[in-house]
């Protein structure tokens, strides 16, 4: 399994598609990306390989983003299937997310979120995760690096997940506990991934995040990294 995303002038599809490719390695039954391009975001996914996807992708014309997010899946909550396939959407249509690992408290989290008016399309605990934080972002009113920050500290489990917010597509938040994430720095441009395979052809500059980490990754300055737990997020 492994996740891949990329803000930046190159072409956010080409970019995520190859280092896609380049994480099969990794082992996985389904495979998907989201792109923001011209005022829209855009799922292509499907059970399958990534060529599989490659094909899909041309044939809805999902081929190009100034923003985008991969992800190959190893299912463990949901059968291989297109719609348990990730990126997984908020209720809102705003807030995407890919991810690896296990919610192990995602029952709870999506009987609360039930009760607050939510739904779900997937049999996923990802899909849980990414309307947690859209549920805290409302509620709150806090940044997206924020609400990541103040859910993740309500789940217990393990994660590397990219998170975007079509509203604010300079920006992808990350984490990780438990399995490895990677930030490529470029000029004007960053990368994330699972390892550094994806980016080592286009920038010798990279963060890995320590476990317990997050960062928010936006175009025109630094990388922030912050610890989940307990410190503040600026
Ligand atoms: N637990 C998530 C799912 O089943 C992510 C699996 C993975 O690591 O790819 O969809």
């Amino acid at each position: 399994c492994g996740i891949v995303g990329y803000i930046g002038p190159k072409d956010a599809y080409d970019v995520v598609l190859k280092g896609l490719q380049r994480l099969e390695y990794r082992g996985y039954d389904s495979a998907g990306i989201a792109l923001f391009n011209n005022d829209q975001l855009k799922i292509c996914k499907t059970k399958g390989k990534v060529s599989d996807l490659n094909n899909k992708c041309k044939t809805e014309k999902i081929t190009s983003g100034k923003i985008g997010i991969g992800h190959t899946r190893w299912a463990t909550h949901g059968e291989p299937n297109d719609i348990n396939s990730h990126p997984h959407v908020s209720n809102s249509g705003d807030l995407v997310i890919i991810h690896n690992g296990i919610i192990e408290n995602y029952e709870p989290l999506k009987e609360e979120l039930t009760k607050r008016g939510y739904n779900f399309q997937s049999e996923t605990d990802t899909e849980v995760l990414v309307n947690l934080i859209e549920d805290v972002k409302t509620k709150e009113n806090v940044k997206l690096g924020k609400a990541v920050q103040i859910a993740l500290n309500q789940t217990v489990g393990a994660y590397a997940i990219a998170v975007f917010d079509k509203n604010k597509p300079n920006e992808i938040v990350v984490a990780r506990l438990g399995s490895p994430l990677a930030i490529g720095v470029g000029e004007n441009e960053f990368f994330i991934a699972s390892d550094a395979s994806p980016f080592i052809e286009y920038t010798n500059k990279s963060i890995y995040l320590e476990d317990g980490e997050m960062a928010v990754v936006r175009l025109g300055r630094e990388v922030r990294i912050r610890k989940i737990k307990n410190d503040k997020l600026v």
